[in-house]
């Protein structure tokens, strides 16, 4: 029995050997009184990497996005965001259902951003029409797309400059880091800095292509961070002994940002792989993220391709679109696989 190659999410990773070494030997103390060491040294190290006063550890990226949007927004103020951003599609409406705070959604330009003038036009008059405009979201990647950096800089001024805070869900922030730090040289750390410093809040997923079991940080000013405590108590994610989740999350911030760039080389390869198949339409991946488009008579084949590929031991995803994802638990043999078996069903 071969192994399977899981390229449905980089949230399927298991932790490594070092990882679990490092939560096991985690010393721990109750989170709710503040006094877990593990917690806390996590919450100041991606606070301090990141360039914000004060983070704050929670159990997943939709409860950091949405202590994000309720300690910027009050009941009946709205925030301006993407179609396809998380925090508006797939998060079950959860700003809406506990906060009452109403989501302005935006169309997305083919790069993944919100057009500046779009941006602007949602900016909403003080009237008691309308909601209140009060914060704009963004993401990066966005759906394993690098935002411009001149572009987030543009937009989180024009926020700014329109009185709106500015929130960016970076579930995959170290994804967009390490991409751009390989197009400007820079280190992949200062340029998550950088993407982060455009912002009042960022919220960073451990689970995700960081490799760590659970947790996200979602990082601000120390006032900021205070009032999300509250939120996060009232959603239920204020923890106990969490110290063993944040050390993985802190081991991955040690061990494992680097080498997201070998997830990003794969979905490359993968990309390529898959060029010229009639019926495939290949988006070139930016990041650990490749999606695909059945086009022409294939249009209608990707259930059974992804039977198929799963007959095969290669797992993904179609929700809109096909959907392969790289991380730390995939490595090369895997992909050629991959392609191997897509390119059979295709009979290319
Ligand atoms: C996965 C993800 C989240 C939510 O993370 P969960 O831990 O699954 O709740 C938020 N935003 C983005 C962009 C994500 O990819």
């Amino acid at each position: 029995m071969t192994t399977v190659v899981d390229l449905r999410s980089d949230t399927v990773t298991q932790p490594t050997p070092g990882m679990r070494a490092a939560m096991a030997a985690a010393p721990l103390g109750d989170d709710v009184f503040g006094d877990d060491p593990s917690v806390n040294a996590l919450q100041d190290k991606i606070a301090a990497l990141l360039g914000f006063e004060a983070a704050l550890f929670v159990p997943t990226g939709t409860q950091s996005n949405l202590c994000a949007i309720l300690s910027h927004c009050q009941r009946g103020d709205e925030y301006i965001v993407g179609q396809m951003q998380h925090c508006y599609r797939w998060e079950g409406g959860g700003a809406a259902v506990f906060g009452s705070v109403q989501p302005q959604p935006l169309e997305h330009q083919s790069d993944g951003t919100l057009a500046l003038a779009d941006i602007e036009a949602a900016v909403k008059p003080d009237d008691p029409h309308f909601a209140r405009s009060r914060l704009l979201a963004l993401e990066n990647t966005l759906g394993g797309k690098l935002l411009p950096m001149a572009y987030v800089e543009q937009a989180t001024d024009l926020a700014r400059r329109k009185g709106l805070a500015r929130h960016l869900d970076g579930a995959r922030l170290f994804n967009a880091a390490v991409a751009q730090a390989a197009a400007t040289g820079a280190d992949p750390r200062s340029e998550a800095r950088r993407i982060a410093q455009c912002f009042d809040s960022v919220s960073v997923c451990f689970s995700k292509g960081l490799g760590a079991p659970v947790g996200s940080a979602l990082c601000g000013s120390r006032d900021y961070i205070a009032r999300a405590r509250r939120i996060r108590k009232m959603a239920g994610g204020a923890m106990r002994q969490s110290g063993m989740l944040a050390a993985a999350a802190s081991y991955a911030l040690d061990h494992q940002v680097e080498r997201l760039a070998d997830d990003h080389a794969l979905a490359r390869r993968l990309a390529e792989g898959m060029a010229g198949i009639e019926g495939l339409q290949v988006e070139a991946p930016h990041t650990n993220i490749v999606f695909v488009d059945l086009v022409g008579p294939a249009r209608e084949r990707s259930a059974p391709l992804l039977k198929h590929l799963a007959d095969r031991g290669v797992l993904a995803t179609g929700l809109y679109r096909l959907r392969f994802a790289t991380h730390l638990d995939v490595q090369a043999a895997g992909i050629e696989r991959a392609i191997a078996a897509i390119r059979g069903f295709f009979g290319a």
